[in-house]
């Protein structure tokens, strides 16, 4: 049994080709080389392990090295050392199903650590942050909202009225006692209509569209108290957190860093909280008007029109002539208060069984 080879003494770079006779009886390999008759045991022999068509390399113990294409010869007589990984990774490389499945697994494992592992991490950050960083955070937010087109404008609305939901929100934290820092603030919504955000570090908007929508303070602060639930759990914060997270984790992954550059204006209006979160500010808000002795109800209320005026504008849009179909009505926009939940009417379930309680 014998094999062709290229001889690299490990001196030189130049290669010797040779002539490699495998001796299975006496265990051991020899070629001849610059007039030299070289002998090698078996168990001496580092055979590298096969990957794709490249040739394969056999270490001696002198230094040198063997090169060939072919060592079936060899190989049948001399168990190869590879280890088990690059065994593991021919095998793969030669079973394509294989290579799916560990694809498959690979981007199910990013899932699962995008859907489960970054809230966590998210949440971890938030708590080390410094309240004074959140509210930074928030303040450019409301910034970029300002001076983004379509997005806010200054309020038109009525300042008593504004005055007079100021003090009723006033109101609700001294009958609740715990609630937390925030700064209240009305725009004209734009585009966005109808609507209410907490923004991080505790900056809740309020639009004049969802004023002009309410029949009376308590139903815009019973919204307020939603959103304060938000600012309580620093709701906002964490999901701007989770987005940038996010962002980094896919850049990392498909080399795409423009989409962590996309504005955050527009990140956050498309920001959606999970229903986890909306659920703990609904409870929050329902809490805060039992100790404040405000009607639960208005809070039904107000959603219930709220869905109802998106409604009669999805309808309006439909029926419109197509150019003017992108018009800044609010349609497309669905209000924070709806966003997470189509279900509103299990949603106010809680609120309408409710009573007053003025104890
Ligand atoms: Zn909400």
């Amino acid at each position: 049994m014998s094999f062709q080879a290229n001889y690299f003494d490990g001196l030189s770079s130049r290669a010797k080709p040779v002539l490699v006779r495998v001796a299975e009886h006496a265990k051991n390999i020899t070629f001849e080389a610059d007039g030299e008759k070289l002998t090698f045991n078996l168990i001496d022999l580092n055979v590298q392990a096969k990957l794709g068509t490249a040739k394969r390399l056999i270490d001696l113990p002198n230094g040198g090295k063997l090169e060939a294409f072919d060592i079936s010869e060899l190989e049948a007589v001399i168990p190869t050392k590879a280890s088990a990984f690059w065994r593991g990774l021919y095998y793969l490389e030669n079973h394509l199903g294989w290579v799916l499945v560990a694809l498959l697994a690979t981007v199910f494992a990013g899932w699962l650590f995008l859907q489960f592992g970054v809230p966590k991490l998210a949440e971890y950050v938030a708590d080390a942050t410094p309240p004074a960083m959140e509210e930074k955070l928030g303040e450019q937010a409301l910034q970029g909202l300002d001076s983004s087109v379509g997005y806010f404008s200054p309020s038109k609305a009525d300042p008593a009225r504004k005055a007079s939901i100021t003090a009723a929100l006033n109101s609700l934290c001294v009958a609740l006692k715990d609630c937390p820092k925030y700064r209240l603030e009305f725009r004209a919504g734009g585009m966005i209509g109808a609507n209410a955000f907490a923004l991080p570090g505790g900056i809740m908007v309020v639009t004049d569209e969802i004023i002009t929508l309410s029949k009376n303070d308590t139903e815009i602060v019973a919204v307020l108290a939603h959103e304060m639930g938000h600012v309580k759990m620093r709701h906002a914060f964490r999901q701007s957190l989770q987005g940038v997270l996010s962002g980094l984790i896919l850049a990392a992954v498909t080399g795409d860093v423009s989409s962590i550059g996309s504005g955050l204006p527009a990140a956050l209006m498309q920001m959606r909280y999970s229903r986890e979160h909306e659920t703990e500010a609904d409870m929050f808000a329902l809490n805060a008007m039992q100790k404040a002795c405000l009607p639960p109800k208005a809070f039904a209320d107000i959603l219930q029109r709220l869905e109802a005026q998106m409604r009669g504008e999805d309808d309006k849009t439909t029926k419109k002539a197509p150019l003017q179909q992108h018009s800044n009505s609010g349609a497309d926009v669905i209000s924070e208060m709806l966003a997470s939940h189509p279900d509103t009417l299990a949603r106010i379930k809680p609120f309408l069984a409710t009573k007053q309680n003025c104890n």
